[in-house]
């Protein structure tokens, strides 16, 4: 079992020196502290991770990050939200296909994303995205369901 509101945390503080040299505001909003659930805690990470990892590439500094988990029926919501330039309803869909990318003035791969997207599947995870709450930057919402199928539990 796995807690997800300690996962998300987790995920935060070890991003360590790199939020507070780009003065982040970051915000993590914890419906339910024991946010537990089955799945594979090391895909998880990496999937987060991802997530994170453009969130903070393509934000500007001094933006806002928040990360929220509220339960949603028979699964968790978990939502990263960021203050940079957002994608494109267009854009949503493909940005998920490898090597896929939007932003050229930033270094990439174009990976990131397929990963997600792959892990995800695996995982029974449903991603959608939208406009971050304050009205642009990118919103990722996870439904990850209490007992994920695939996957090795660590
Ligand atoms: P890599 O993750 O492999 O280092 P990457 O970040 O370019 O490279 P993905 O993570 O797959 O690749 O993202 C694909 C594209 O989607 C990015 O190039 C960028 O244009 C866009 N994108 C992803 N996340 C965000 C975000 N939070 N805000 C704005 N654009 C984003
Ligand atoms: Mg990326």
């Amino acid at each position: 079992e796995i807690n997800l509101s300690n996962l998300a945390a987790s995920a935060i503080a070890d991003l360590g020196t790199l939020l507070t040299s780009r003065h982040f505001q970051v915000e993590l909003e914890a419906e339910d502290e024991e946010a537990m659930i089955q799945s594979d805690s090391m895909l998880l990470r990496m999937l987060i991770d991802n997530l994170l990892d453009n969130a903070v590439k393509y934000s500007p500094d001094g933006g806002r990050l928040l990360l929220s988990v509220v339960q949603a029926g028979a699964n968790w919501r978990l939502s990263i939200c960021d203050e940079g330039p957002g994608i494109a309803p267009e854009h949503r869909q493909a940005v998920f296909q490898q090597f896929h990318r939007l932003d050229m003035d930033q270094q990439g791969t174009g990976l990131g994303l397929a990963i997600v997207a792959g892990i995800a599947d695996r995982l029974s995870i449903a991603i959608e995205l939208g406009t971050s709450p304050w009205g642009k930057g990118l919103r990722v919402d996870l439904t990850i369901p209490l007992r994920a199928t695939g996957g090795v539990e660590h």
